[in-house]
């Protein structure tokens, strides 16, 4: 059952927008329950979009698994969901304008040449350059890259404060589209943020690097810029971030209630008395009430359970 909006709709539109490679785990509902919370206490609109996108790294049945999990924490998708799998024409609409404006150009290197002639940025390898004037003799395309320059993009996080990046020096020119013919992520997240009319961007602090890439694109494609706000990841005992990869357990749906109760905690609202958390609507509905992000200011990593 979709909860009525109390007042009429504020024109806020948030969403998340989990990636089905393996069941929800705490790291991920905290994006979901922050994400929900602080469009319900805006009056928004919250959608739930599945970035089913690299199908290798897709594991059978895990949408449907993540949908019913966020169903037993009674978060519902306000509008059908929207599967990236399905959306790829749009994709493709977006990498013609980006070549047709001569922002998006071929490239024929492979990871292996790249890291071999690359210095490291703040996330990997920084893009030489190497196809930037066009493929060498003899080699062929493999991907797509859209250029960037050294102007500094910036924006203002809504906890983590002013960012800036300067992309070709710290990131470098990026793939769009991949060896494996596939769109990358940051395409995608562009061209569906705007499709949805996404005003508010609720995520994890992983994501944050990865901003000024999107508002790059955003600005070559002429799409707004939404507002973000990115969540401190949850961290296990050893500081590292809860994954699939440090083999993060599912999140208990069991016992919605207490889940709920320790990603309150984690997000610093101070789970309300029992009165209150009789059932998962009404913890809910206490969480909307008194959502107050500045507990979270200028947090990048917290424990998952204090
Ligand atoms: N699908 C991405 C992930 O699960 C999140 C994308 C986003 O929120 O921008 O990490």
């Amino acid at each position: 059952m979709k909860r009525k909006p109390s007042l009429p709709d504020s024109g806020y539109r948030g969403r998340f927008a989990p990636s089905p490679t393996g069941p929800l785990h705490f790291g991920s509902l905290v994006a979901a329950v922050g994400s929900y919370l602080d469009a319900k206490r805006n009056h928004g609109t919250w959608l739930v979009r599945m970035e089913d996108l690299d199908a290798p790294r897709c594991i059978p049945g895990a949408a449907d698994d993540i949908l019913r999990t966020l169903d037993a924490f009674g978060l519902h998708s306000d509008e059908p969901v929207l599967y990236q799998s399905q959306r790829t024409a749009a994709y493709d609409a977006a990498l013609q304008q980006l070549r047709t404006s001569g922002a998006a150009y071929p490239c024929s290197c492979t990871r292996k040449e790249i890291a071999d002639s690359a210095l490291n940025g703040i996330e990997g390898p920084v893009y030489p350059g190497t196809c930037r004037h066009g493929i060498p003799a003899g080699r062929t395309a493999r991907a797509w890259r859209v250029r960037t320059n050294n102007d500094a993009i910036g924006f203002n996080d809504g906890l983590q404060g002013f960012q800036s990046q300067h992309l070709e020096r710290q990131i470098g020119d990026f793939v769009v589209k991949r060896a494996d013919g596939l769109f990358a992520y940051q395409l995608a997240v562009v061209v569906d943020d705007a499709f949805q009319g996404i005003t508010h961007i609720v995520r994890g602090a992983d994501l944050l690097a990865s901003t000024a890439r999107q508002i790059h694109l955003q600005h070559l494609l002429g799409l707004p810029t939404p507002q973000y706000m990115h969540l401190p990841v949850a961290v296990n005992a050893a500081g590292e971030k809860l994954s699939k990869q440090t083999l993060a357990a599912p999140v208990d749906v069991s016992h919605p209630i207490a889940t709920l109760m320790q990603v309150l905690d984690f997000l610093q609202q101070r789970p309300p008395d029992k009165t209150a958390a009789r059932s998962v609507a009404m913890l809910l509905d206490w969480a909307i009430t008194h959502w107050d992000a500045e507990k979270l200011r200028g947090r990048r990593t917290l424990p998952a359970c204090a």
